[in-house]
């Protein structure tokens, strides 16, 4: 995952330093303005379930099924058993689609030193405050419930329509490079001289450079891919490799003549 599908704003913190706090003051905030806000918490207690020990779903659990999916009047809970090593792209892949904002509070570990990711970091104290300017990339912010002399500092409750502000601010730029970045062909080729898709998309973002810088949208195409009428980029090289494969393949058939054709068209129907 090289930027994250959504604007995506961390919430991260050691313990009791306001996170909760804050991250249900944003989400009330952003909601009365009109976004639709999905949120995920990370749990860092070991052995924690949320399942409910003797209770009917836990007993579908223990039968085999995973995962389990509990609908009652007002709520649907999914439990999948498993190990997730990627939990953000496990977040980013089960977000529904009118989501236009996710609030991260903890992942701490997946997202300190990401730098596509922006981030507020709630401290106690000037110790914690000098801990995270160290390690962590893009932080939008620092806020506390107490009182900091740092003047990049702004207090939970008192400055709370600044960091509202600051948050709608990085939500809006995000957006805009997302969809920019949705734009390219997303393969880091490396064959332009930004070298990834992210990099361009940032200079597109700055005004420093246009979609024509992607050599592979430029470039006159041997072979043009559509799946379900979506066209897949691809380099020079994996098209040549498709392009020679299927062509052979086909060639073999009978009743199939493709040489010396200045263009072949090709539909493969694929049913599941
Ligand atoms: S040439 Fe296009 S696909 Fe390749 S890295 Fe640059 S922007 Fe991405």
């Amino acid at each position: 995952m090289e930027i994250p599908t959504k604007p995506t704003i961390a919430i991260i913190g050691h313990k009791n330093s306001g996170k909760t706090l804050l991250i249900e003051k944003l989400i009330k905030a952003l909601v009365e303005k009109g976004y639709n806000v999905a949120s995920a918490k990370h749990i860092g207690r070991k052995g924690h379930t949320f399942d409910m020990p003797r209770k009917d779903t836990s007993k579908h659990l223990e039968a085999g099924a995973n995962p389990v999916i509990a609908i009652s009047e007002n709520e649907t809970v999914i439990i999948r058993k498993n190990h997730i090593d990627r939990p953000l792209e496990t977040i980013f892949e089960n977000i529904p689609e009118n989501v236009n904002v996710i609030l991260l509070e903890g992942f701490s570990g997946q997202v300190l030193s990401n730098e596509n990711i922006p981030k507020i970091v709630c401290v106690k104290n000037e110790e914690e405050l000098r801990e995270y300017k160290e390690k962590g990339k893009n932080i939008i912010l620092f806020s506390s419930l107490n009182k900091i002399k740092h003047e990049e500092t702004l207090h939970i409750i008192e400055d709370f329509h600044q960091i509202l502000e600051k948050t709608i601010a990085y939500i809006e730029n995000q957006e805009q490079l997302i969809n920019i970045y949705k734009d390219l062909p997303g393969l880091n080729c490396g064959k332009c001289q930004f070298k990834t898709c992210l990099n361009l998309s940032k200079a597109i973002m700055n005004n420093k450079a246009s979609k024509n810088e992607c050599v592979v949208l430029t470039r006159k195409r041997k072979l043009k891919i559509l799946v379900n009428n979506k066209e897949i980029p691809t380099t020079p090289f994996v098209e040549k490799i498709i392009k020679t494969t299927v062509l052979s393949m086909l060639s073999t058939l009978k009743g199939i003549n493709i040489e010396n054709k200045q263009k072949t068209e090709l539909k493969i129907e694929v049913k599941t």
